[in-house]
């Protein structure tokens, strides 16, 4: 890293103004943000700033055309410090996204220091309560001003920070999924694998029209047979079938998840069959009707493990698991939450933890 991170702390933090005990997700923003600009040909001044609005033009191209990446990770209160979970692995899809979108990149050291710095400088932000955590929203995108469909050669790095409740109050709670054959989210040589808005606006229809028949979430197919099994909203999919533990491969069209990963990771260790391979929607409805069909989960950072109590496709719904919590998603999910507050040791080195001055922690 060649440059340092300059900081300017607010003289007005909104610290009094948050209830902890009604977080939500993702609904207030801590007191600083980190930001560096690329201008020139080069990534420069990088700052932790007070959170504010950021003035754009009209004609700024990431609100015409979408040249924008993002990620989420989330830090843990954890004794004498505070816990990210994983922030190489998510620098790493990062860079991937920006070449995708093309995007310059950026020195992967300064994504972990500044991040270092946002947690140290909020850290009476990081919400205590166990379950709870503050969620970290580093955000590129254009900031050129030309209405021309090309690549800009000016953007702006952010990282904003959200303390957040557990995405479940009162613990894991199934969700009702519905596959769609109508819609798609991606297509091999799309942008799938990248964490980039157009996705996200891409998914809103079907997931407006699965909420309206009563459904949490939509789950996608491929888009060339409307057959194989690909993701869930913004979480990757497990399939629990006859004691074999299956998630679709990552081909270019799902997000390579990081929850994912630490699910596969673990299985593994715990010396489950664990198959990363193809699963058509056929499958899983003939192995639930066979009874072989034990769970399914969704995993992603905002949730961890999600278990889904109803599948829908077509005129077909099945009840999984009686409605209920597996004890596979519960162990999953046991276990890297233990580890992210620190209650577990840490064997994977997943865990950066950063310590906080003592004149802090006072
Ligand atoms: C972010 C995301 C995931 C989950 O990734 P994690 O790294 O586990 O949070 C899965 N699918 C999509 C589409 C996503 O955007």
């Amino acid at each position: 890293m060649n440059q340092r991170i300059t900081v300017s702390k607010t003289t007005a933090s909104r610290l009094d103004t948050v209830d902890f005990n009604r977080l939500g997700f993702g609904l207030q923003f801590s007191d600083h943000m980190f930001q560096m600009v690329y201008e020139d040909g080069r990534w420069h001044s990088p700052e932790i700033i007070p959170y504010q609005p950021i003035p754009h033009e009209p004609a700024n191209t990431t609100l015409h055309y979408g040249q924008t990446v993002f990620e989420g990770l989330k830090a843990f209160y954890a004794k004498s410090g505070v816990n990210v979970f994983r922030p190489d692995k998510h620098a790493t899809r990062l860079l991937n996204s920006c070449e995708r979108m093309c995007i310059p990149v950026f020195e992967k050291e300064y994504f972990t220091e500044a991040i270092d710095l946002l947690v140290q400088i909020d850290y009476d932000w990081i919400p205590r309560q166990r379950g709870h955590a503050l969620y970290i929203r580093p955000l590129i995108y254009s900031i050129g001003n030309f209405l021309g469909v090309k690549e800009s050669d000016t953007y702006r790095f952010l990282i904003m920070t959200s303390p957040v409740a557990s995405y479940y109050e009162e613990g894991l709670s199934p969700v009702k999924i519905l596959a769609t054959d109508k819609y798609v989210r991606a297509v091999k040589g799309g942008t799938g694998s990248a964490k980039t808005a157009g996705n996200y606006a891409a998914s809103l229809y079907a997931a407006r029209e699965a909420k309206k028949m009563g459904y949490t979430q939509v789950l996608w197919l491929d888009a060339i047979h409307h057959e194989y099994i690909e993701e869930v909203g913004t979480m990757n999919i497990f399939f629990l079938i006859n004691d074999e533990l299956v998630t679709p491969p990552l081909s270019g069209t799902i997000l390579p998840g990081v929850t994912r990963d630490s699910v596969l990771t673990l299985g593994r260790e715990w010396g489950m069959n664990v198959s990363e391979r193809e699963i058509s929607i056929k499958e899983v409805f003939a192995a639930a009707k066979d009874g072989t069909l034990q769970e399914m989960f969704g995993t992603g950072t905002a949730a961890v493990i999600s278990p889904v109590g109803k599948l829908r496709y077509r005129d077909d719904e099945v009840i999984i698991n009686n409605f209920e919590i597996g004890p596979v998603a519960q162990k999953f999910y046991d276990e890297i939450t233990a580890i992210q507050y620190g209650e577990k040791e840490d064997a994977h080195g997943w865990i950066h933890h950063v310590e906080i001055a003592s004149e802090v922690l006072a």
